[in-house]
């Protein structure tokens, strides 16, 4: 059996006082995510909208839910009304959509700009023009029922670490460049969200604010 208290204590203790925990407990039953409720942690990653929006339901209302995973467009309004942070913004119309969605529930809702970093093509995430597109268009400006908090990446899937750090330099480059002219006056553009469990300890060291792990706590997933 998993044990989900000696796990996260493990993580924890390797991580600096300024870098968040998000557990990803996609595919886990309540039981899991209750488990580790009650060692203090607080906030959850999910993958799929209505996945977490039946969890959120059942679990204590104090739980910071995070989407992580690639968010399509008809699932928005599934966790409209209570997501804490969507860390998968991947297209302008997306975007465009929490932010309509967020107004509805009369919320402002935080979100990070998921950017491509790694070689795989299979990975989503926004290239630096596309990126350019959205934050220097007119229209950005007018969203405000949303909040650009940072930025998310993924490394390659790959044994070479080299890679891996690579991949994880270049997103805090852009995080900086960002930091010092687009949001030079906004104190709330602060996290950087990348490190997973097989990665998290080069993330950390190239500057990650936030990692999402998920098999390093609760066991490997069978699916998803
Ligand atoms: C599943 C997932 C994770 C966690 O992966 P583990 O290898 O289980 O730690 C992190 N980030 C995203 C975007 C994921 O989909």
């Amino acid at each position: 059996m998993t044990d989900i208290k000696s796990n996260l204590e493990k993580i924890k203790a390797q991580l600096p006082d300024h870098v968040k925990l998000v557990a990803v407990s996609k595919t886990k039953p309540n039981e899991d995510i209750q488990a580790a409720y009650e060692t203090g942690q607080r906030i959850f990653g999910e993958n799929k909208a209505q996945e977490m929006q039946g969890k959120a339901e059942e679990l204590p209302k104090d739980i910071e839910w995070h989407m992580i995973g690639h968010l399509q467009r008809n699932k928005v309004k599934y966790i409209a009304p209570f997501v804490s942070l969507i860390h998968s913004i991947d297209s302008w119309r997306l975007l465009k959509e929490v932010n309509k969605r967020a107004k509805n529930e009369d919320r402002v809702i935080d979100c990070l700009l998921q950017i491509h970093i790694a070689k795989e093509e299979s990975k989503f995430g926004l290239d630096e023009d596309e990126l350019a597109d959205i934050l220097y268009s007119e229209e950005f400006e007018n969203l405000e029922n949303i909040r650009i908090v940072g930025l998310m990446g993924m490394a390659t899937l790959t044994e070479n670490e080299e890679q891996i750090r690579r991949e994880f330099k270049s997103l805090k480059d852009l995080f900086d460049k960002l930091k010092k002219d687009k949001f030079a006056l906004e104190d709330s553009f602060k996290e950087l969200s990348m490190g997973m469990s097989s990665d998290f300890k080069i993330a950390i060291e190239e500057g990650s604010t936030m990692v999402r792990i998920g098999s390093d706590i609760f066991g490997a997933r069978n699916y998803g």
